[in-house]
């Protein structure tokens, strides 16, 4: 029986059989430790009436165990020369389906409704290309595909920028935008040493679990707009950033009273309640409540 993908005798192996090298546009990292693949497979919540998204499945070490836990794997790889590698690698996973695909181009809703039609659940696991770790996160959130548990690894300085909590210094919009909609947690830190190229920064390994929001903005688009804006330069005052987007003083002013907000506050300061207030008094709208 072959050894895991995820060792490194047979990723060296199954590098040196292809002639392949890693390439750095592709975000190509692949990890050598078959410890850390299983355990992140575990930890993506999946069991065998659940379909599993792999996006980037490299020469298949995360998609292997993936397979074990999971009633299928479907996998996007961009990488035309990987495509002949994964049919060989995975010959023995037969729940395993690769498709060759920019994730980013892949129609999510039409593949997620697809797969709900035989499985309970439709979940995310993946190690991500780096370069394109927030487009692809923002295509899952955006697509408001029925994903209830995504679980990836990222850069570890990304990852803090989306579990910050309020008044850290990594508390910024994508916080609040993807807090508003997930519960979010790094699960695993990874260091450097597990990959093969290794990079150059420390990983780590984050859980979003989709949210029952008991607060919601009625125009999602509207919110984020305006976090962004109340962020849009950390060192001024939310009433400096918050007239700047609306473009009018004095109605920055009496909405910030209204919503009993200090004009002199900065936006890191600001919890998910807060801007929730905010977007209700700015747009005359009660923020609904779900059921
Ligand atoms: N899963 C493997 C592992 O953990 O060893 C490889 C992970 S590597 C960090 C990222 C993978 O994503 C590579 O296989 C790369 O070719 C693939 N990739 C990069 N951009 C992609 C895209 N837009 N769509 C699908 N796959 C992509």
């Amino acid at each position: 029986m072959n050894k895991p993908i995820a060792t490194m005798a047979r990723t060296n192996e199954i590098l040196e059989k292809y002639d392949l090298y890693a390439k750095k546009n592709f975000g190509q990292n692949f990890i050598i430790e078959p410890g850390i693949v299983e355990k992140i497979a575990r930890l993506s919540k999946a069991d065998e009436h659940s379909a599993v998204i792999e996006i980037g499945p490299g020469i298949g070490a995360l998609t292997e165990q993936l397979a074990h836990v999971a009633g299928q794997v479907l996998a996007f790889e961009i990488d035309d020369r990987l495509i002949d590698v994964l049919a060989d690698t995975l010959s023995a996973c037969l729940n395993v389906t690769v498709v060759h695909q920019d994730f980013l181009e892949a129609d999510l809703n039409a593949t997620v409704s697809q797969l709900k039609t035989t499985w309970d659940q439709v979940l995310v696991c993946a190690n991500l290309p780096y370069y394109i770790t927030t487009p692809i996160l923002f295509k899952i959130f955006e697509s408001k595909a029925d994903i209830p548990v995504i679980t990836v690894m990222m850069q570890k300085e990304v990852a803090d920028r989306f579990t910050a909590s309020v008044s850290t210094k990594d508390y910024n919009a994508l916080s609040v935008i993807v807090q508003y909609q997930y519960q979010v947690q790094t699960v695993m830190k990874i260091p450097k040493t597990i990959f093969n190229p290794r990079p150059a920064v420390d990983s780590a390994v984050v859980q979003f679990t989709k949210k029952q929001p008991d607060r919601i903005a009625g125009d999602e688009a509207l919110f984020f707009a305006l976090v962004k804006g109340c962020f849009k330069q950390r060192r001024k005052t939310l009433y400096n950033n918050f007239r700047e987007y609306l473009q009018d003083k004095e109605k920055a002013m009496r909405l910030l009273n209204e919503a009993g907000l200090e004009p002199s506050l900065r936006a890191e300061t600001m919890t998910l309640d807060q801007f929730l207030d905010l977007y209700e008094v700015t747009y005359e709208t009660k923020s609904l409540r779900e059921n």
